[in-house]
C-alpha cells in the first residue's frame, strides 16, 4: 500500500447479498461463519488494547469549534491507519488480494476523477485511497492548519469520505488479513481502532449504515461486549 500517481475523486461498491446475521443462523452455520469471521470469535472480541470510554473520548469537548474536532482526528484516525496497512502491507498484494473486498463479497471499485470505474487489486485501491486522504488533508483550502481560517463550505462531505474509505480499509483487513493481524499480535490494536472510529463516526454522523452493513456484525458484537 504504498503510492500512487492517479487523483480519484470517488469510490463506489457492489455489494452480493450473502448470510450475514450470525443470531439468525442455527450452529452449523454459526461454525462456519464464525471459521469464515474469526474476527467474531468471542476470544477476539474481547481483546482491546484500552478500555476507554469510548463517547466520552469521542464527543466534541465543550467549547471546541466542531469543524476543528472533525479535522484533528481525521488527520488522527488516517495516520493510524495507514500506520496499520503499511504493518500489513507485505502481505496484501495483486496476487493474495486481486479485488479491493470485504465482508459479504463487497467489491469495491475505484471512480476516477473522469467518471470512469476501476476494478483493481487490493494494494492499488488502497494506494489510491492513501493518496487521494493525503492529498485532502494537504490541501490548505480543505482542510486549513492557519489560526483563524475558515473551513470550506463542502468540509464536512469530504469528511464523511474519508471516513468511508477508511472504513473499508479496515473492513478488507478484517476480511482478509485477520488471520494474519493475530499471528502478529495486532488485533487487539485493530479492534481498538475499530471501535474509536465506529464510535466517532455514530457520534457526528459521518457513516451511513449500508456502508458499515458489510462489518455490521462486528459491531454488534464489540458493543456487546462493551456493556457487559
Ligand atoms: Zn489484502
Amino acid at each position: 500500500m504504498g503510492g500512487c500517481q492517479s487523483h480519484p475523486s470517488a469510490a463506489d461498491t457492489q455489494i452480493v447479498p450473502q448470510p450475514s446475521d450470525v443470531n439468525k443462523l442455527g450452529d452449523n452455520n454459526n461454525e462456519r461463519v464464525l471459521e469464515e469471521r474469526p474476527y467474531l470469535q468471542q476470544q477476539y472480541v474481547s481483546e482491546r488494547i484500552t478500555h476507554t470510554d469510548m463517547t466520552a473520548l469521542t464527543s466534541l469537548p465543550p467549547g471546541l469549534d466542531q469543524a476543528e474536532w472533525l479535522a484533528s482526528n481525521t488527520v488522527a484516525f488516517f495516520k493510524h491507519i495507514n500506520l496499520f496497512s503499511s504493518a500489513l502491507s507485505e502481505l496484501c498484494t495483486p496476487t493474495t488480494c486481486p479485488t479491493a473486498c470485504g465482508p459479504d463479497n463487497t467489491v469495491y471499485t475505484w471512480t476516477d476523477d473522469q467518471g470512469k470505474k476501476l476494478r483493481c487489486s487490493a494494494p492499488l485501491y488502497f494506494d489510491y485511497t492513501m493518496s487521494y486522504i493525503q492529498d485532502l488533508l494537504t490541501d490548505e483550502d480543505v482542510f486549513p492548519t492557519r489560526a483563524g481560517s475558515v473551513f470550506p463550505a463542502g468540509f464536512v462531505f469530504l469528511v464523511k469520505k474519508v471516513f468511508l474509505l477508511l472504513f473499508r480499509v479496515l473492513a478488507h483487513i478484517y476480511w482478509r488479513h485477520y488471520r494474519e493481524a493475530l499471528v502478529l499480535g495486532l488485533h487487539p490494536h485493530l479492534n481498538t481502532l475499530f471501535i474509536h472510529l465506529t464510535h466517532f463516526s455514530l457520534q457526528h454522523d459521518l457513516l451511513e449504515a449500508e456502508h458499515t452493513q458489510p462489518l455490521q456484525d462486528l459491531i454488534i458484537a464489540l458493543g456487546q461486549h462493551s456493556l457487559t
